[in-house]
């Protein structure tokens, strides 16, 4: 009788232990799914961070407006940088999205204006404009203004000069819905449509569409079977 209980026992815990690893590796390969296969953008004439050969080329679409782009620049980016950028494994390019209307449209211009005339404090400028972001209750609040952008690229990248008088104009066209002058940003423009974009932060690793860019183990994982 008890070694018919304890069979009974044994085949139970291993008919449960089957099916957890059945759900377990469903559920792997779902993850592995969600991220879709696309084209890789083009990274040409984008500002670009780490050594220009690094095996894997990590490509954001981001809107300086955008929340949860603040959230990705100031949670993922930095880990990204220490581990793989740094290190030379990662590259990492960044194109700028006009989904919040005027004030992306501002932020944008400038960025491609400090890419332009100053690359090397590129990076400064735009972590800085992120962190000028206000916090999500107050981000559909006007702070993308010419002020703001003059100050943040006076204390990051000084030897900018920043051309308000164009940027007025440009918004002016934006508001009239005629195409801007600025090619920078008319590129960017064409890119996310021709990659469908349609929310930003969206990351593009190396052809790789990443499902959740906030997962920084999904992140990770797939950086580092690039990297095999
Ligand atoms: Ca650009």
């Amino acid at each position: 009788m008890n070694n018919k209980k304890l069979m009974i026992i044994t085949i139970a815990i291993v008919v449960v232990a089957v099916i957890a690893i059945v759900i377990l590796n469903k559920q792997i390969n779902q993850a592995d799914q969600e991220n879709v296969i696309v084209d890789h953008p083009v990274i040409e004439n984008q500002p670009t961070m780490g050594e220009e050969d690094a095996p894997v080329s990590i490509v954001e679409f981001g809107d300086y407006k955008c929340p949860a782009c603040k959230a990705w620049s100031e949670r993922v980016l930095p880990e990204l940088e220490k581990d793989y950028i740094d290190t030379g494994k990662a590259k990492l390019s960044y194109i700028n999205v006009l989904f919040h209307g005027e004030e992306s449209v501002r932020a944008a211009l400038a960025s491609e204006a400090v890419f332009k005339q100053d690359p090397e404090n590129f990076w400064a400028f735009h972590e800085a404009l992120f962190q000028a972001q206000p916090t999500t209750e107050q981000h559909d609040e006007q702070w993308v203004t010419n002020e703001t952008l003059v100050e943040i690229a006076q204390e990051t990248a000084p030897d900018v000069d920043l051309d308000i008088d164009q940027f007025d104009k440009e918004i002016e066209k934006y508001k009239e819905e005629q195409p801007l002058e600025s090619p920078e940003v008319n590129l960017d423009n064409q890119l996310r449509i021709k990659h469908n974009i349609e929310s930003t932060p969206t990351v593009i690793i190396n052809g790789i569409l990443v499902n959740d860019p906030f997962d920084y183990k999904v992140v990770s994982k797939l950086i580092e079977k690039e990297l095999k």
